[in-house]
């Protein structure tokens, strides 16, 4: 896989297509054309591609190939496994127990459901982020349908006790559903140890296409389709199948499996280090989740007095990726809904990056992430001192080749500017997500050795001062703190 000139550092977010995923999926978008089900030698070719992608991805959960059902990706599948378990049932009860810090995809589809008519607990997480099991228990009720509860969190990388919550489904006599997007091949799962009935997979999480995925139902669980189409995938997932996507998933999930242990050696390994470096190299770093069990290859961590998304912009302009609120809330997600309910102080959760790792990630991008970090984290907290209370206007430009042009003009210039993300209401297209702000007093100074180097400025705002904005989130948490210690009579 040849590396482009950027440090990726956001595998939880995607990662990239493997080469031999990327190999095996090309015949199917050229002469093996065939649907699977037709009666043809080209028909044939495909459904035995098929049918080796779904033993593939059977094999990385353990489970019967029968047991999997190919769809879009993480988000069709936690539909999938909510709704239709829920319609199917639904005459037998109307509750449903999930988690504070469940994907979007979880989240918006119990919400939807709360809409419906049924009714739905979001059990707490505590400091560590980690779901209390006695917390389940005492959700239950009589009317429980499904518990929903994630295998690991995107943004801590927090491993959930799923073993002891799907003994307390299974002596409930409830259906149970795992969202595994994130942890499935990077930690072992195995269906026939464990009473999951259902289990969500995401392809491009694990080095397979995106626009993939599958979900593992039990041959005993009860479901019902959610779109209404043709037979494929027993039904339950109408349509004509995206035969090389699926082709590919499958050699995704077999490289995985096969190279799981060796993977999550290293990854931890990796992982520690950067961990460890970073706090012992940077003053005021929090890692979130810490204490508890962890994805081998996530480390979501603050610094005292910088946003996440300036920090993230900040290695952006070195070319390293990494996710932070905004860039998460984009792709629908959250960084900080899950910072938020571990009861993080709410200029922490803000504060936080979350930097993911993958296999071909390597030490000595361990040490330039560490040594650009720290160069970043002085850089913002400089400029907010010399800023501190004055207005701040935003340069935005409409690529980040001229954002990065302009950044590297304006360096040993006496005029301080900092790299920082596109302010949030600038929403239509044409602007760089990333960008440049300075004090309102430079602005014309700055305007002008821009304008001398014919740089393109796309346009000019003014930023809400940072600490005005932790107020405000400060005053949102606070708020939902009263209120959950008022409805729990705390
Ligand atoms: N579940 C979790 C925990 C995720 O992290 C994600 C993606 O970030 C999804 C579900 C959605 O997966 P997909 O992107 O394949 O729809």
């Amino acid at each position: 896989m040849s590396r482009s000139k950027e440090l990726f550092l956001d595998h939880a977010a995607t990662s990239p297509l493997h080469p031999d995923a990327l190999g095996v999926m090309l015949p199917y978008f050229g002469y093996h054309y065939g649907l699977p089900d037709s009666f043809s030698d080209l028909g044939a070719r495909s459904k035995r591609a098929v049918d080796e992608a779904r033993s593939r991805a059977a094999g990385l959960i353990n489970a019967q190939p029968q047991e999997i059902i190919f769809t879009s990706g993480g988000t069709e599948s936690n539909n999938l496994a909510i709704l239709g378990t829920v319609y199917a049932k639904g005459s037998k009860g109307s509750h449903i127990i999930t988690s504070s810090i469940e994907h979007s995809s979880v989240l918006n589809t119990c919400r939807r459901l709360e809409r419906e008519g049924f009714h739905v607990t979001f059990v707490p997480v505590d400091s560590r982020g980690r779901v209390d099991p006695a917390s389940v228990r005492k959700a239950v009720r009589s009317d429980t349908l499904l518990i929903s509860i994630m295998h690991a969190n995107h943004v801590t990388g927090v491993i959930q006790p799923i073993e002891e919550i799907s003994l307390i489904a299974r002596e409930k006599g409830i259906a149970f559903h795992v969202d595994a997007a994130q942890s499935a091949g990077k930690i072992p799962i195995d269906v026939q140890e464990l009473p999951i009935d259902l289990l969500t997979l995401s392809s491009h999480k694990l080095y397979g296409p995106k626009g993939m995925g599958a979900l593992y139902i039990r041959n005993s669980a009860e479901i019902v389709p959610i779109f209404s189409g043709t037979g494929e995938e027993k039904g339950l997932r109408p349509g004509t199948a995206n035969i090389p996507g699926i082709v590919a998933f499958g050699m995704a999930c077999h490289m995985a499996q096969r190279d799981l242990k060796s993977n999550r050696t290293m990854l931890t390994s990796l992982r520690d280090a950067l961990e460890q470096q970073v706090t012992g190299r940077i003053s005021g770093a929090v890692v979130h989740g810490k204490g508890s069990l962890r994805l081998p290859h996530i480390l979501c961590v603050s610094f005292e007095g910088v946003t996440g998304d300036s920090l993230a912009a900040n290695l952006n302009a070195m070319d390293i990726i990494v996710s932070s609120d905004s860039s998460l809330n984009e792709h629908g997600g959250n960084l900080s809904h899950v910072l938020e309910a571990m009861h993080v102080a709410p200029q922490d959760t803000c504060d936080a990056v979350r930097l993911s790792l993958g296999w071909e990630n390597k030490e000595n991008d361990v040490r330039y992430t560490v040594s650009c970090m720290e160069k970043a984290v002085n850089r913002i907290r400089e400029f907010s001192r010399v800023s501190e209370g004055t207005e701040l206007n935003v340069f935005t430009f409409p690529d980040r080749k001229t954002a990065l042009t302009a950044i590297e003009i304006l360096k040993g210039n006496v005029f301080p500017f900092i790299p920082c993300p596109k302010p949030n209401d600038i929403v239509y297209a044409g602007h760089s997500p990333l960008a440049l702000a300075c004090m309102a007093a430079h602005h014309d100074a700055i305007g002008g050795i821009l304008g001398d180097s014919d740089i393109d400025i796309k346009g000019v705002s003014k930023l809400t001062p940072c600490c005005r904005t932790l107020e405000n989130k400060a005053r949102v948490f606070w708020n939902k703190v009263d209120q959950i210690n008022k409805e729990k009579n705390y």
